[in-house]
């Protein structure tokens, strides 16, 4: 199969662990026979030192004609000055507003060979498989809104439009369907006239055209704490921007470990952007000290919901558990007495496991 994927390096550790998930890329093209056309772009603190601007038209192009987009990450305190004409995260959100990106995808899984770095106790982690649907460009984050002339009072209005919730109810719903057909919609519909919409939105569309997914509701305040006291009870769970954001913040913590965990951003027509749920480290970077798996499991993300290939991202997690397995670690979830492997060691380690496949 051929398919164009466009890699973003971007800042910091970026160029560390995007280089390793290109080493994976590799390894899968091989092993299963495809033709994957890679091309490299600038986005963030470099494309402002390159072209005077985070998101440089070309890269912008490329993206729109890629299948797929894997970003390692922005930022860092070079380009921190809060008097600067541009950011780097402007690039990264102009991106995702560009792209039409309504979805933000974030699986939550622990790793059991790493049950220990989570700070919950290990029979409240074990089983816990969620995926979270985070709804990205609606909500209060882009409603109207104002501070009153004198500094007193300001105002931020939480929108939500019909189509918007239907959409990502619809692609959430479609994702239990291929997992444990389970939806869960976290709203606060006892006191939001907003969330009383997406209420009765969700529920209609499940009614009319997931009839056999079970659907349950829960409110935002009760999941906060369910995550804590039971999260393995959850399957796929669909909510609004300002909620999500938080929860699924919350939920990152369940692992343990921020070098692990990967994320997705999708929409309707447009290419899917996979990256790591990580910054760019600025502190570790240059020094090989970066975990690459996040980002090699945002490639297998990239590989299962844009590319359609269900086998090969699972070849990548499986290869992931076997280098885990065999008890390689970075400096981030090696524990006092582990020895440690560089970002490339580790890189290299998830390579040839995709090349050596357990028989
Ligand atoms: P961060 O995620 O970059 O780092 C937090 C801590 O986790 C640091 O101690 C870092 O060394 C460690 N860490 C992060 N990723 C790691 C990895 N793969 N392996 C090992 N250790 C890892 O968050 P921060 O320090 O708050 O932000 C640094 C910069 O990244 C800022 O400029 C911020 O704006 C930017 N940022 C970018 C994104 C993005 O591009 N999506 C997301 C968050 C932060």
């Amino acid at each position: 199969m051929h398919k164009s994927i466009v890699l973003l390096p971007g800042d910091g550790i970026g160029p560390e662990v995007v280089a390793e998930a290109r080493k994976t890329i590799t390894a899968i093209a091989q092993r299963f026979g495809h033709d994957f056309v890679l091309e490299e772009r600038a986005l963030g603190g470099n494309a402002i030192d390159e072209f005077g601007d985070p998101l440089p038209q070309s890269t912008l192009a490329a993206c729109r004609s890629a299948d797929a987009v894997i970003l390692g990450a922005v930022g860092g305190p070079k380009w921190d000055d809060p008097n600067a004409k541009t950011r780097p995260e402007a690039g990264l959100l102009g991106l995702r507003k560009e792209l039409g990106l309504f979805a933000n995808l974030r699986p939550i899984r622990p790793h059991r060979q790493l049950i220990d770095a989570s700070p919950l106790r290990p029979d409240l982690i074990a089983g816990v498989d969620i995926l979270f649907f985070r709804e990205l460009t609606g909500g209060i984050y882009f409603g109207p809104s104002s501070v009153s002339n004198d500094g007193t009072t300001a105002h931020s209005e939480m929108v939500y439009h019909t189509y918007e919730v239907e959409r990502i109810v619809r692609l959430a719903a479609e994702a239990a369907r291929a997992r444990d057909n389970h939806l869960t919609s976290v709203d606060k519909a006892n006191v939001l006239e907003v969330s009383r919409l997406w209420r009765r939105v969700a529920g209609r569309v499940m009614a009319e055209e997931f009839p056999d997914v079970n659907y349950d509701v829960v409110l935002v305040d009760a999941m906060a704490m369910h995550l804590i006291a039971r999260p393995a009870s959850f399957d796929v769970v669909v909510t609004g921007n300002l909620f999500g954001d938080i929860l699924t913040d919350e939920s990152s913590m369940l692992p343990g470990s921020l070098g692990m965990l990967p994320s997705a951003s999708i929409g309707e027509t447009e290419p899917g952007l996979y990256e790591p749920i990580h910054g760019s480290a600025p502190d570790i970077a240059g020094r090989g000290l970066a975990n690459p798996l996040a980002t090699i499991l945002a490639t297998a993300m990239a590989l299962r919901h844009s590319l359609e290939m269900e086998r090969e991202a699972a070849a990548v997690e499986t290869a992931v558990n076997q280098v885990l397995d065999d008890g390689l670690r970075t400096t981030d979830i090696a524990t006092a007495d582990e020895a440690v492997v560089s970002t490339t060691t580790m890189g290299d380690a998830v390579a040839t496991a995709i090349g050596s496949p357990p028989t």
